[in-house]
C-alpha cells in the first residue's frame, strides 16, 4: 500500500511538504511531473488536479528504495504552505493510488524495513516534542543510535553469559565446577555493572526528555515562595503561575538553563481538621508521590522535625533538604550528603548558596558536568531495564546460592527478551501500535 500525508504544519507562510511512500510512489511522481523523475533531483513541477487545473507549482523529489527514510520508494512534494493547497494535492495523490497515512506510519515502515530500531523511532517523536536545547540534543543522540548501541552491548554480554551457563549444563559431571568458577562470577558482575550504569543513564535520559519535576514542601513561613522567586529571578526564568488559592496547590514552571522545572508549592502540609485544607493536603501528597525531586524548605533548627513533611520515601526520588535563612544564624552556605537526603544550607534572602542548589538541580536534570554524551529515553525503557535487572538478580541468586544452572539460564533468557523489547527485536504488535499511534501524522 502506498501512503501519503502532509508532513509539515502548514501556515505561517512556510513551505508545505507532502510525503508519499510505497510501491505506487514512483508512478505518482511520473504522472505529476509528466515524465520519470531523476533520483534525488529537485524537479520544478506544476502540480495539477485530474482536470489539468493547476494546484500549485513547487518542488518534486524522488528517493528510490532502499535509500529513503522508510526504505520504500518515497516522493516528497514541496508547495506553498497553504493548508488548502496541501489538501488538494493530498486528494490528487490519493486519486493516483495512495491512501492517507495513519499517525506514525512512515516511522513504523522505517522500523519494519530495518532503517531504524524502535528506540531510534521513538527518538524522532521525542525530538519533535523536545522543549529545551538539552532535550533536543539528547533526542538526536538517541536517534543516531547512542542508546541502542549501549543496549546491544549489554545484550551481547547477556548472550555470552547464557552460552557459558548452557554449555556448563550440557556437561553435568562438571557443571558444579563450571558454575562455581571465579570466571563466571566476574562475568556476572561485569554484566550487572553495565546494566546499573545504563539504567542510571536511562533514568537521566527520561528526565532530560521530560524535564525535572520538583515539588517544594515546608512549614508556612519557611521561605518556600522566597526560594522560588530567588531561583526564578537569578535565572531570568520563564515563570508561569497557575491559578490556585493558598489552600490549593500552586504550580510554577521554570525553564532553568534549558531544563523544565515544575515547582509545586504545597501551601503548608500540616495536619488539619478543616475539610478544604485536608483536600489540599491530599493533592499535595499526590504531587509529592509523582515528583522526581522532593524539596523540603526548612532551617537548621527545624530540619529534623520537618522531615516528616516529605512523607514516605518514593523509589527513584531524590530528597533535597534546604536549610534556609543562614543569614540569620550567620553560617556559611554548604552542601552535605545526609542519610535523609542532600542538605543545602542557603539564604533565599541574600542569595548565598543558591548556586549550590541550582547546580544540584541541573545535575539531577541530567545536564551539567559530563552531560555531553547524554541520550534521551522513555519511561518504557526504564521499566524494561528494571525487569532485566530483576531477572539478572534472580539468575545470580540461582547460580551462586543454589548452583541451579537451568534456573539461571531461564532467567537470562527472560532478561534477553526484555532487553530486546527496547530496540524492537522482540516486540508485540500491541506495543508497536501503542508507540507509533502516539506520533503525529506525516511522521
Ligand atoms: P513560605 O510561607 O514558606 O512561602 O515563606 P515565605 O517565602 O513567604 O517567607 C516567610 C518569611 O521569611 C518572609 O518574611 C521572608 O522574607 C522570610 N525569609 C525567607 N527566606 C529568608 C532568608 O533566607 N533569610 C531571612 N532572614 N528571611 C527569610
Amino acid at each position: 500500500e502506498t501512503i501519503a500525508a502532509i508532513a509539515t504544519a502548514p501556515g505561517a507562510g512556510g513551505i508545505g511538504v507532502l510525503r508519499v511512500s510505497g510501491a505506487q510512489a514512483s508512478a505518482i511522481a511520473t504522472t505529476l511531473l509528466g515524465r520519470a523523475p531523476q533520483p534525488r533531483h529537485a524537479h520544478y513541477c506544476a502540480f495539477c488536479d485530474a482536470g489539468a487545473a493547476l494546484i500549485d507549482r513547487g518542488i518534486l523529489l524522488h528517493f528510490p528504495q532502499p535509500n529513503s527514510f522508510t526504505g520504500e520508494d518515497v516522493v516528497e512534494l514541496q508547495t506553498h504552505g497553504s493548508p488548502v493547497v496541501l489538501d488538494l494535492l493530498l486528494r490528487r495523490v490519493c486519486e493516483l493510488g495512495a491512501r492517507p497515512a495513519r499517525a506514525g506510519e512512515f516511522s513504523e515502515r522505517a522500523f519494519l524495513n530495518g532503517k531504524l530500531d524502535l528506540a531510534q523511532a521513538e527518538a524522532i517523536a521525542d525530538l519533535i516534542a523536545s522543549q529545551s536545547e538539552a532535550a533536543a540534543r539528547a533526542a538526536l543522540r538517541s536517534l543516531d543510535g547512542a542508546f541502542s548501541q549501549r543496549v546491544r552491548q549489554l545484550l551481547a554480554g547477556l548472550v555470552d553469559l547464557r552460552v557459558y551457563i548452557e554449555a556448563a549444563i550440557d556437561f553435568p559431571e562438571e557443571e558444579i565446577d563450571f558454575l562455581a568458577a571465579p570466571e563466571l562470577r566476574a562475568r556476572l558482575d561485569g554484566v550487572s555493572d553495565e546494566l546499573s550504569a545504563l539504567l542510571a543513564e536511562t533514568r537521566r535520559g527520561v528526565r532530560l526528555a521530560d524535564g525535572l519535576h520538583v515539588v517544594i514542601v515546608g512549614r508556612p513561613n519557611a521561605g518556600k515562595s522566597s526560594l522560588l522567586n530567588a531561583l526564578a529571578a537569578q535565572d531570568r526564568a520563564i515563570v508561569t503561575p497557575v491559578a490556585g488559592t493558598t489552600r490549593d496547590v500552586l504550580r510554577e514552571n521554570i525553564q532553568l538553563d534549558g531544563v523544565q522545572l515544575t515547582l509545586v508549592d504545597t501551601a503548608g502540609l500540616r495536619e488539619s481538621a478543616d475539610i478544604v485544607e485536608r483536600e489540599g493536603m491530599r493533592r499535595a501528597r499526590g504531587e509529592l508521590e509523582r515528583a522526581d525531586v522532593a524539596l523540603l524548605v526548612s532551617d537548621a533548627e527545624h530540619l529534623d522535625a520537618d522531615l516528616a513533611l516529605l512523607g514516605p520515601t518514593q523509589s527513584g526520588q531524590t530528597r533535597l533538604l534546604v536549610c534556609n535563612k543562614i543569614d540569620l544564624a550567620q553560617t556559611p552556605p554548604q552542601r552535605s550528603e545526609q542519610a535523609a537526603g542532600i542538605r543545602i544550607d542557603l539564604s533565599a534572602r541574600t542569595g548565598a548558596g543558591l548556586d549550590l542548589l541550582r547546580r544540584e538541580l541541573k545535575s539531577l536534570a541530567g545536564i551539567g558536568d559530563g552531560s555531553t554524551g547524554a541520550f534521551s529515553a522513555r519511561t518504557r525503557h526504564v521499566l524494561a531495564l528494571e525487569r532485566v535487572a530483576a531477572h539478572l538478580a534472580a539468575a545470580e541468586f540461582a547460580l551462586l546460592d543454589q548452583q541451579a544452572g537451568e534456573l539461571a539460564a531461564e532467567e537470562l533468557r527472560h532478561a534477553q527478551r526484555d532487553l530486546g523489547e527496547l530496540t524492537g527485536e522482540f516486540s508485540s504488535d500491541d506495543l508497536l501500535g501503542a508507540i507509533f499511534s502516539s506520533f503525529c501524522i506525516g511522521k
